[in-house]
Parts: C-alpha cells; structure tokens; sequence
C-alpha cells in the first residue's frame, strides 16, 4: 500500500465527523468531494468508483463511508482499536488500555472478564439472559431519560430533567425519618448552588466529598421555596471521564433483577468498548440500500447511548427490523420448505356430500362461516399442503367447519385426524362430530368410542383414541386405523407424536392450538406424512402479531357469532361478597339453568388440584348448594369417569359443575348460563376470556362472575378489563399491551425468538421485514451468492440458537 498513512487518517475521522454530524457533508470546508479530488489518485484504491458524495442521500453516505473505512480497515491490517465507524459521543472516552483486562476479549468472552462483575451480579445477570459480552452489548434499554439539557445552577427550572455540573461543598446524612439515613449534599457552580438528597441512601455521603466535580441529572423540584434534585443520577467527574449516567440522553435497562442501572450503565459501556468493534454488519448493501437503515455497530451505539432522539430511532428502526427480518426469513423459508414439495393429497368436493352436511346441520351456517369453509375447501382440493389458520372468538362455532374438512377427506376415501388439548375435549368433539355428522344423532355415544355417520348415506367411521382408554378397546381402534377402515380419528395432540399409524392421512385439524405450527409439521415430516393443516384457534391473535410468528400459515378469520347470542355480563365480585354469588347461581339454576365452578389454580401438581378440587366440591356440596345436584370434574379421574360426569351436565341431570381449570377450553353446553370463577386473580386474561366463553353459548342471558381475594395491583387491572372488554380482540390487545409479545404467545414455545427491540406497533418495519424476506427468498434462497454471505451466518447462527431454545 502506498498511500500516506496521514490521508488515510483524515478521512477516518472526517467519515467519523460526518457520522456524528448525520452526513451532512459538513465535515469539510467546501464538501467532501473538494478533499477527494485532492487526494483521489492515492486514496483510490479505498474508494472505488462513486458517484459524487454530495448528490448522494444521506443514508447512501453512510453505506458508501462504511464500505470506504472497510477497505481502508482491510489494507491497514489488524483493526484499529477504536473502529471509526462508532460514534464518538461528547465526551466518551475511548476505551484506556489500562482497562483492559489481560485475557483477550471476545464476544463469547463471559462478563466476568469485565471490571467489577462480582460472582452475586453474575448470578442476576445470569437471570437476564445475560452471559457474555455479546448478550451484554444486545441488552437493550428500553428508554432513556434525558439528561442533555446542561445547564448552569441559575439557570435551573423548575419540573424538567436537567443536568449540572459542579462542585460538592458538602455531603452530610441528614433527611426525613428518625434513623437520619438519607444524604443531603450541597453543590455549587460560580452561578449558585443548589442542594440534592438521596433518600435513604447513606453510602452517598460517603461517597461525595467536598471539592469533588460530579454532573448531577434528574428532575428539580423546588422544596420550601429552594431548588432540590431528589435522588438524581450522578457521576464523579475525574479528568477525561466517559459520561455514562448524565449529561446526554441515558439509558434505562428493563427488568434487571435488582442489579442497579448504575452497574448496568457501567458493564454495557465496557462492553462496547471491548466488543462493539468485533460486531460485524450482516445485512447486504442492497438491502441496507432500500431500507436506508443505518449501520449495525451505529445502531448498538446509539440504541445505548445515543447521541440524539432521531439518533436512537435511527437505532431502534435497524434493530427491530434485524429482529423482524430474520424471523421472517426463517417463517417464510419453512412455508416454501412445507409447500414446495406439493405432494399432499388433492381432496376433492364430492358431490353433494358438504350440501347435504350443511343441509342436515340444526341451524344455518353464518356468513363468516361460509366464507370460511370456502377457503378451506379451496386449499385442500389443491396438492399443496394447505397450512390455515383459523380464527374465532371462543363460541363463534370453529367446530362445524372442522367437521365439514374432515368429512371431505373421509368422503375422498382418505382418512383426517382432530386433535385436542385435553381428553375431555376430545370426547367432546367425537361426541359433537358423530352428532353433527349423522342424522341420527340421538343413539346413544355414551362411552363408545367409535361411530358410524355421515350424511345421506354416506357412512364415516370414527374413532376417538386416547391414552385412558381400556388396553383392548385401545388395540382394536388402533387396528382398524392403521387398517384404513376409519375415516376420522380423534384424540389429543400427542395423537401424531405418538407410534399410531394413520396410513392414508391426508388432512389434520388441531383444535385450540395457538402454539401450533412448528412442532406438529416436524413430527409429520418425520412420519413422512405431508397432509394439509388446519389449526384452530379462540386466542385471537392481533393480525401484526400473527403475520410475524405465523407467517407461515395462511389465516381464516370467523368474525361474527351466531345470532341471538348475548353479551355476557360480567363482574368482579370480592371475598365479602361470596355469598351473594352463590346465591345468584342457585336462582339461576331454580329458573332451570347450569352453572359451571372454577376452582382457584393450585401451582403444585395436578394431583393437589384434583384433591382441592374434590374438597371444594365437597363442601359446596354439604354447606352452599345442599339441595342442587353437583358434578366434579378434574383431571385426574378415569376417562370413563369424566365421561360420565360430562355426560349427565349435559343431558341436564347435573345442576352445577365443579372443575379444576381444565374447563378452560372448548366445552360447550349451551343450556349453562352462570361461570363462577374462583380465584380469579390467579388467571391471565386470555384463560379468563375461556372461562367466560363456556356461558352465553345458547339464548340465555349469561353471566360471569369473578371471584377474588384481595387482588394485586396487576390482577386488579386485569378483572377491571374483562368486566369492561367482551370482545376477544380488544382483549388481546389489552394482553399484549400489559405483558408485551414474548410473554403474551409465549413466543419461545412456537418455536421462535421473544422480540426484545421490535414491537408490535412497528407495522412499518414489520412490512418491510417480510418485504425484503420475500425478496431475498425469491432471488437467493440459499443465500449463496457472495453478498448474502454474511447474512447466511447470521441467520445459521438464528436458526440454531432457536433449535437449541426449543430443545
Ligand atoms: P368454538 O368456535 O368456540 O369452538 P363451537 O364450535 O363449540 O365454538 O360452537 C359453539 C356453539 O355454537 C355450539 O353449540 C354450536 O353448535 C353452535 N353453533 C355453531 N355455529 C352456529 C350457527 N351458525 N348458528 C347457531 N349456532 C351455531
Ligand atoms: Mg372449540
């Protein structure tokens, strides 16, 4: 290399000025093209053909100036350093070699290389998720406060975040409270002073001493006419300090296990500085071209410490969409991967056969339903593995539409399976199913376990399979399965995990199955079996949420109810008012009603539910409802006793229903029209939404009442929603908005990542995300060309830190 060392520096740091300054090409008196021309002959080779920078947008500069110091980075050997693409905020220092620990660090490196990680706040950071250097440079704050505004002691204002810099006259413990445990400081500028408490904080009078220059940031208020900061954030100022906790926009780090901000502040900017440098970009200049997001290492920097408010939504925008466009990516490859191979089974529509189903049914199919099964019997009649999901409130009637898919495949001469979550709702299905299917529905399905219907002659063997059933009636269901004799199977969701043989299955319904997806197709693919999917769902999914995690599967939405349904009405009731509810269930039950009675969740096992369970029943049975017919119904009975049970609430001969939680999802007797949830605090508004979804299935008024004992702050909001929210929908969002995405699906278990930067909100960059997804899958799916290099490790590295999650 020729070049003079010296122009190679001034150009790194006029890219480095023009960074700080967002590319304004301001960096050079008369534009940078003016030091370019000068210089172009030598710095060529570094530069590469280009148009000029001052015609270029400047996200365009930012590309092309990253490009430029990755070449010059290249032909100068070993990596500076202070890589000059970082932003060099005001006053941050560059990392000081005597910092530096000895070993050399890398991004797997564990924290405890860093200074001052004691082994208690590696066990907390541990409890973050965080282990190395890496996960301390991904972890995120989730605002800032801002502490920019730098102001002199007479010029402080009263209410704002603001910041001084000072000196401490003195330090005293002093304050409200007889143990006098809090630390009063005076401070001082040539303009005033102005004095600061920490509440109950006396390692600060301590740690402040008299002469010492600190920036104080956080709000003042005025106390008996003077101005005081309470508690700010500080910093001592000693020589060429970085200014990590005041005097710009700082970070506040989310759940942090008791590890304080201040320690956080500290190991993430050591982290930077020994790691930041090491991150490289992976996204493909095209990309970044048409997205115009900015930098990888910028966007870390700045979402920690940014030097601006554009600055970290700069920073935020391209570590969401990183987040989105892998998920993506990944989402959308498995899609091609399940379809490309177009080899399920085309399930014709038999003539005749839906009309006639449809024509049999005891009530009309709802709009929404219609439109539905349209969809549905439009993927099957295809060789592409249809992959649906579909949506509908608890109630909307998700069952007949299954019953009509499934009945199509039997019809074609293949054979379908229904999957459950639970034994009691599977028998319910091949209850519901046997019934819906045959006209003559009335003979008897008490513990059968097997059914002949079908509509206008057409005869459908079913078999209901589950784990409880008595070993031989087990063994001869299982043979005529694998025989081919039965058309449709049901059982619980284990049904495809387990050794069943289902030889001729062309089409599998999963029923409340929100998390399905990833597993389900895995463990067919592993059979072999390709059939079409169908998974059913009551937990609505906000329409942004499901394009990210199930962008893999095409959605049906029923969004209207049958008619004649009524809103449920719903209501809090506290321990005081005990009682009174229960009398309000046997007024129900005295106008010819049922009621259903939730047990409070006991953590433990499901054999302390059950005994729970069994006393509650117990003494609702010998104190509360003396002269009412009660049922118990947990999960721990025999099969054939829950059967039994379920059977006699049905039929009426039971007035009230006394359950675990399993009566969460899917049963449906209409004539119940009273939920009493006990311990309702214990439950996440979704399950809530379940329990209440069992009532107001007929005509009758419906009621849902929620029992609660001295309720915390959260439950509290919680019961106030559902009194309030009736609407499935609206009640997602509620979730969502109170526990963020990763918690509310439970992201991990549907196979994909929790989002720690992106959110659900971020419908533009989610667009964009699967925008550029498609278009990377269409032109380069194996990511093999040259420029996709870098993202094909990264996204290697994505999709096997989700299958060591998942495992
Ligand atoms: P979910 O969508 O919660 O699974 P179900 O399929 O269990 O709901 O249906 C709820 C109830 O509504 C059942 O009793 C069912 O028979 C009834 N139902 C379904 N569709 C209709 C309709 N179009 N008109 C009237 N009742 C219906
Ligand atoms: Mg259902």
């Amino acid at each position: 290399m020729t070049v003079d060392n010296s122009k190679i520096d001034s150009l790194v740091k006029i890219l480095a000025q023009e960074r700080r300054s967002g590319f304004g090409d301001s960096a050079v008196i008369g534009g940078l093209d003016l030091f370019l021309q000068r210089w172009a002959g030598e710095l060529a080779p570094a530069l590469g053909g280009v148009k000029p920078y001052s015609v270029l947008t400047p996200s365009e500069r930012e590309s092309w100036s990253e490009a430029v110091l990755e070449r010059v980075r290249a032909s100068a050997g070993p990596k500076p350093q202070d890589a000059p693409d970082r932003p060099a905020p005001r006053r941050r220092r560059s990392s000081k070699a005597g910092s530096r620990p000895r070993e050399p660090v890398r991004l797997d490196s564990e924290v405890t290389l860093l200074k001052g990680v004691s082994k208690r706040n590696s066990t907390k950071l541990k409890r973050i998720g965080v282990r190395t250097i890496e996960d301390l440079i991904n972890l995120f704050p989730h605002r800032h406060n801002d502490y920019s505004s730098i102001r002199t002691v007479s010029e402080l204002e009263a209410g704002r975040e603001q910041t001084v810099v000072a000196s401490v006259w003195e330090a005293v413990l002093g304050g409200p409270g007889p143990k006098r445990r809090s630390t009063q400081a005076i401070i001082g500028d040539e303009t005033g002073n102005v004095r600061c408490i920490w509440f109950n904080n006396p390692h600060m009078a301590r740690t402040l001493r008299p002469g010492m220059q600190v920036a104080v940031s956080g709000r003042v208020n005025v106390f008996r006419g003077s101005f005081v900061f309470e508690s700010p954030d500080y910093e001592i100022l000693r020589g060429q300090d970085s200014l990590v906790h005041t005097a710009r926009l700082v970070p506040v780090y989310p759940s942090t296990e008791g590890l304080p901000q201040r320690t956080l502040r500290r190991l993430v900017d050591q982290a930077l500085s020994l790691g930041l440098a090491s991150i490289d970009e992976f996204l493909p200049d095209d990309i970044r071209h048409r997205t115009g997001l900015v930098g990888l290492r910028t966007a870390i920097s700045q979402a920690h410490y940014p030097d601006s408010d554009r600055d970290w939504k700069a920073a935020r925008r391209r570590l969401a969409f990183d987040e989105l466009f892998l998920m993506q990516v990944a989402v959308l490859s498995r899609k091609r991967a399940w379809q490309d191979e177009r080899q399920a089974v085309r399930l014709g529509e038999e003539p005749g056969v839906l009309d006639a189903f449809v024509e049999s049914l005891p009530f009309a199919l709802t709009a929404a339903q219609e439109r539905v099964l349209r969809e549905v019997v439009g993927d099957v009649a295809t060789d592409k593995p249809m992959s649906r999901l579909l949506q509908g409130d608890v109630g909307s009637g998700k069952t007949v539409v299954a019953a009509a898919a499934l009945l199509i495949a039997a019809a074609n001469g293949y054979q379908a399976a229904l999957m459950a979550p639970t034994e009691i709702l599977a028998e319910q299905h091949f209850m519901t199913l046997s019934k819906l299917l045959s006209a003559a529905a009335e003979e008897d399905v008490e513990y059968l376990a097997s059914a002949r219907a079908g509509p206008s002659g057409m005869v459908v063997d079913v078999a209901l399979i589950l784990g409880s059933l008595p070993t031989q009636l087990k063994r001869d269901l299982t043979e005529r399965v694998r025989s081919g004799s039965v058309g449709i199977v049901i059982g619980t969701h284990t049904l495809i995990q387990s050794s069943l043989e289902i030889p001729e299955l062309a089409l599998v319904v999963v029923d409340e199955q929100h998390r399905f997806g990833v597993m389900q197709r895995a463990s067919l693919l592993e059979k072999g079996l390709r059939p079409h999917l169908l998974a059913m769902s009551a937990t609505p999914i906000p329409r942004s949420l499901a394009l990210t995690m199930y962008g893999d599967l095409d959605m049906s939405v029923i969004d209207e109810l049958p008619p004649g349904r009524r809103k449920i009405r719903t209501r809090w009731v506290d321990q005081s008012n005990r009682e009174a509810a229960y009398r309000f269930v046997a007024k129900e039950v005295s106008r010819g009603r049922q009621a259903f009675i939730v047990c409070p969740l006991v953590e433990e096992s499901e054999a302390v539910q059950a005994r729970a369970a069994t006393e509650e029943y117990e003494r609702l049975s010998a104190e509360v409802f003396q002269d009412l017919r009660l049922g118990l119904l947990h999960g721990r009975m025999a099969m054939r006793e829950k059967e039994r049970v379920m059977g006699r609430f049905r039929r009426g001969e039971l007035d009230i229903l006394v359950s675990t939680p399993v009566i969460e999802v899917g049963i449906d007797v209409p004539n119940a029209s009273t939920m009493l949830v006990d311990g309702a605090d214990r439950f996440g508004l979704a399950q809530l939404h379940q329990f209440r979804g069992r009532v107001g299935r007929g005509s009758h008024e419906s009621y849902c009442m929620l029992l609660a004992d001295s309720p915390g702050e959260d439950a509290r909001e919680r019961l106030k929603i559902v009194e309030r929210v009736d609407d499935g929908y609206e009640l997602a969002e509620e979730d969502l908005r109170i526990r963020g995405p990763g918690d509310y699906m439970g992201t991990r278990q549907s196979g994909l990542p929790d989002l720690r930067v992106a959110r659900i909100s971020d419908q533009d960059i989610l667009s964009l995300a699967r925008r550029e997804a498609v278009r990377l899958l269409d032109t380069d799916p194996e990511m093999s060309r040259e420029p996709n290099a870098a993202l094909r490790d990264r996204f290697q590295r994505y999709t096997s830190a989700l299958a060591s999650e998942m495992s």
